[in-house]
């Protein structure tokens, strides 16, 4: 519990800190273990939530959520608006294209291939950028993840001092359960930056539909888990010292397993390999072919657009990196991109993400409150490179250099003597 003595004090050392840095050393981590603590962060991720389902009534503790916290009306996701990309960005700041996981599925050329759901995803070697996480850890601040992609990999030689490897069978209730056993901590273990990851309702909708009963269903449950989550911060008198963010990577369409293009219609697959299909394809033509490759690909089809990696639209900021294959192919929304002897998996496929960020349909959702916040106070879109930033203000961190700003947040957060970075 903070006593308003204790706030006055950080008060004092923010404006201490404040004073005596140079803007040269503001990627410097802030200095170890401060005498009070931060609120306690909880920041909480609806896989595939799509930016408006909250507020609809289908979700009775977000809606509540929605009408008394901080809102903003949507967050644009990164392109590739796919989970890991997306996650990672969240806690970063950075763009896929500069923390290095491009795509759920890449191949690096001096690493091999990264499959995110697979053994390689939880090599550390692959991750680019620094997690909050290891930012907070270096303050001296303890960190858990209730699953987070990337917290089970070892980054900049660290991990959050709680973590779990995924487990798609553990239930958004006993999920809630490990948040709120790790907040029963004594004081000086309790975490006060933890994760809450819930897929429930991207799982559902892929299967199924955005709006199906059984995506219905699991937004229930995790509303449910939700209801949880607060009854327990209110049980332990911890509500008023916690500030907690709910938001989602991307949102949800509904598609036709046969509305697929073929790419092997348009170039034969003898000329080029591919490290992914599906919403995203990446192209990397055959040695010799790559005139060829670019001059039947590159362009518009019914369906899809190509582009060579150097020629992608500005506002996807991405084709720098190395394992961005030199052909990107994007497929419009409600389709697939496919090669005819290699099916996708996730048979039948109802529901998809990974299309333009810009569709309306790709929108997340974003929602907060606690002691930082001004309830009720709305914001407008904004790119969720920004949400980095945040946390590392919220921690009373500093942020290490990164795509967003804080000053998005203006509007939302109570004034303080001054931000940490
Ligand atoms: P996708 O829909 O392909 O972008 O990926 C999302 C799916 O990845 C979720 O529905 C989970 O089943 C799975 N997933 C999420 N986090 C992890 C993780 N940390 N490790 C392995 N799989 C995960
Ligand atoms: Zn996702
Ligand atoms: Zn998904």
């Amino acid at each position: 519990m903070h006593l308003p003595i204790v706030r006055g004090a950080w008060l004092a050392m923010l404006l201490l800190l404040a004073a005596c840095s140079s803007p040269a050393r503001r990627a410097d981590p802030a200095p170890a273990a401060a005498s009070a603590s931060p609120p306690t962060l909880l920041l909480v991720s609806i896989d595939g939530l799509r930016a408006d389902i909250p507020g609809t009534g289908r979700m009775p503790t977000l809606d509540a959520l929605f009408a008394q916290g901080a809102r903003a009306a949507w967050v644009n996701p990164s392109y590739p608006t796919l989970t890991f990309p997306n996650h990672y960005t969240l806690v970063t700041g950075l763009r896929p294209d500069r923390h290095g996981i491009v795509h759920n599925d890449l191949e690096d050329s001096m690493l091999g291939r990264f499959e995110s759901k697979k053994a390689s995803g939880r090599d550390g070697r692959f991750w680019g950028g620094e997690p909050i996480w290891v930012a907070a850890r270096r303050a001296g601040l303890k960190t858990a993840t209730m699953f987070w992609p990337g917290s089970e990999a070892e980054i900049a030689g660290t991990r959050p001092d709680h973590w779990r490897p995924f487990d798609g069978k553990l239930t958004p209730d006993q999920r809630v359960a490990e948040v709120l056993a790790w907040l029963d901590l004594p004081a000086n273990e309790r975490p006060r930056f933890i994760t809450l990851y819930m897929e429930q309702y991207d799982v559902a909708a892929h299967a199924a539909g955005t709006f199906s009963p059984q995506a219905v269903e699991a937004m229930e449950t995790i509303d449910a888990a939700l209801a949880k989550l607060l009854a327990g911060l209110d049980a332990r008198g911890l509500r008023a010292d916690t500030n907690l963010i709910v938001l989602s990577d991307h949102g949800m369409a509904d598609v036709r397993t046969s509305d697929t293009a073929y790419l092997d219609d348009v170039v034969p697959e003898s000329l080029y390999a591919w490290t992914s299909l599906g919403p995203v394809a990446h192209i990397t033509p055959h040695p010799g072919q790559a005139a060829e490759v670019r001059r039947r690909l590159v362009g518009r089809h019914d369906h899809y657009a190509c582009w060579d990696k150097a020629s992608l639209p500005p506002a996807w900021h991405y084709g720098r990196n190395p394992r961005i294959a030199s052909i990107v192919c994007q497929v419009d929304t409600g389709w697939r991109l496919q090669l005819r002897r290699h099916p996708l998996p996730h048979q039948p496929l109802k529901g998809e993400h990974g299309f333009a960020p810009e569709d309306p349909q790709m929108r997340a959702f974003f929602v907060a409150s606690g002691p930082d916040f001004v309830p009720g106070a709305t914001l407008p879109s904004f790119d969720n490179v920004d949400v980095y930033p945040l946390l590392a203000h919220l921690l009373r961190i500093h942020a290490v250099p990164n795509d967003g700003t804080l000053q998005t947040f203006t509007p939302v957060l109570k004034p303080r003597a001054a931000p940490a970075h």
